[in-house]
């Protein structure tokens, strides 16, 4: 099966002359949880924007569900679902119209029924009525992953979702991210916890100075170099 999801050869390069992406090559398969796994400033954040197409590329193509994301834009941001670092949700709107708005900016049809699901899939269903600065910060993440969600993609990008988050909330969105993968959602999360890489994913790909320095199913990687062998390796970036 061809991937869902196909970097090659990806530069990007800032304004500032910085390459914060120097050459990534990725495949990732449907149905997969991937960890981008590198310390802060390795290029993490730029790599998923360039293929959300939030950043443009200096050079190299992303292909989303077989879709260049250069000339068929439209087709594969349908496909992507983008879940941000930061929660930039509007604080006096319900959480049902703020998942219900979202849909509707992707021109999907009004479909309630999808929606309650998706509600009652992420918890949120009992607070469904409620204003978004009721929430607590759990909750907030939880209408930001609806929210990315709402026009039903196909692959789901999550930026950092434990960074500044409490241990009780890190794995409670574990176990989110684990509930969307048993509906075939394909995820794509960036962090900078071994701990939470090794968790959650299947594979790990270690990303360093705007390069992936590896991908490896996360057992074999586990059992190969250990936390401790793979801390250094991020630290000390070969
Ligand atoms: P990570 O998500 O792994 O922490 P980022 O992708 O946010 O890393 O950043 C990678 C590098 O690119 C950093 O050194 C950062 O300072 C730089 N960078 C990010 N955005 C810009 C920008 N708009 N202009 C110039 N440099 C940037």
């Amino acid at each position: 099966m061809s991937p869902i999801v196909s970097v090659k050869d990806l530069v990007k390069r800032f304004d500032t002359g910085f390459t914060a992406l120097d050459g990534v090559n990725l495949d990732i398969e449907e149905g997969e949880i991937i960890a981008l796994l590198g310390p802060n400033g390795a290029g993490k954040t730029t790599l998923i924007s360039t293929v959300c197409g939030i950043a443009v590329p200096t050079s190299g193509t992303i292909t989303v569900g077989g879709y260049d994301s250069q000339t068929e834009f439209r087709q594969t941001r349908s496909m992507i679902g983008l879940v941000p670092q930061e929660i930039n949700l509007e604080p006096f709107e319900k959480v049902i119209n703020t998942v219900r708005f979202s849909r509707g900016l992707f021109g999907m049809p009004k479909n309630d029924a999808y929606i309650e699901k998706l509600l009652h899939q992420l918890s949120l269903h009992e607070k469904k009525d409620a204003k978004i600065k009721e929430l607590s910060g759990g909750m907030k993440r939880r209408v930001l992953i609806a929210k990315a969600l709402s026009h039903e993609p196909k692959v789901l990008f999550l930026d950092e979702p434990s960074a500044g988050v409490d241990v009780e909330l890190r794995k409670d969105m574990w176990h989110v991210v684990a509930d969307l993968k048993k509906n075939g959602t394909t995820i794509i999360l960036t962090t900078h916890y071994i701990e939470e890489a090794e968790a959650i994913a299947d594979r790990i790909a270690v990303i360093s100075r705007g390069e992936i320095k590896l991908v490896e199913e996360k057992t074999a990687l586990m059992t190969r170099l250990g936390r401790k062998e793979l801390r250094v390796e991020l630290d000390n970036p070969i």
